[in-house]
């Protein structure tokens, strides 16, 4: 409970920061419209790029893994996003009641273990796609059917809500670290040194255990200012 709701509060407060106290409106305070669905169909294709899917190009290329688990945490920053928009446009409530209705639902057992190990490939296309099918479809939303099947695709993914919890903190950071750094005109650099920001994110993070999210950000502004000045 505790995890889920810290996750929740985080992307509330990166919303806020990002679009506008009224962002659960569906708007941001420049005007654009928000439209959470899309941004996870889009954020699952990339998904799917992990894989060698394609069969007419570098059909030997391996499975990225590690681009995967970076998608998934994508994902989740989206679904939450919804979920929260959902609740606050149906009156269902607060980030705190959301927190509690995941937390006791069937769906939050299955990512509450310890177990870390990947699905078949075709397996993990199949659940991504049903997620695009759940975001896809015109009517209104079935937001328990979206959650319990990105917490399936945790699973499948070789990630728990431990180290879900891990990777989003990283990114909600690194998110941060780039909507300060010139994302929304266009000037941030993702490409750092030929490796892209979330690799390098990710790789932080394995190295140092624990790492506070201040200690994390400092010393991507670290690397990043190397990496300009050169
Ligand atoms: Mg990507
Ligand atoms: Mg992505």
């Amino acid at each position: 409970m505790d995890k889920i709701l810290l996750m929740l509060q985080l992307q509330a407060d990166l919303n806020e920061a990002t679009n506008g106290e009224n962002w659960t409106s569906g708007i941001t305070k420049n005007s654009k419209v928000i439209n959470w669905r899309r941004c996870i169909y889009m954020e699952c294709a990339e998904m799917i790029d992990s894989f060698t899917w394609k069969h007419w190009k570098n059909i030997d290329q391996e499975t990225d893994w590690n681009n995967l688990q970076v998608e998934v945490v994508d994902v989740w920053h989206f679904v939450m996003s919804l979920a929260i928009e959902n609740y606050s446009q149906t009156l269902r409530g607060q980030v705190e009641d959301l927190a509690i209705n995941i937390s006791q639902s069937q769906n939050f057992k299955k990512i509450n273990t310890s177990s870390e190990h990947f699905a078949k490939q075709d397996e993990i296309i199949q659940k991504i796609e049903s997620i695009m099918i759940d975001t896809l479809s015109r009517g209104s939303l079935d937001l328990e059917k979206l959650i319990s099947d990105f917490f399936d695709l945790v699973l499948m993914s070789g990630l728990n809500l431990e180290s879900l919890y891990k990777l989003y903190m990283g990114k909600n950071i690194l998110n941060q670290f780039r909507q300060d750094n010139g994302y929304k005109n266009g000037t941030y650099i993702k490409i750092w040194a030929g490796e892209e920001d979330n690799v390098i994110m990710k790789r932080i993070l394995e190295q140092n255990s624990g790492i506070k999210p201040d200690a994390l950000y400092r010393e991507l502004t670290k690397l990043y200012l190397a990496l300009n000045k050169s």
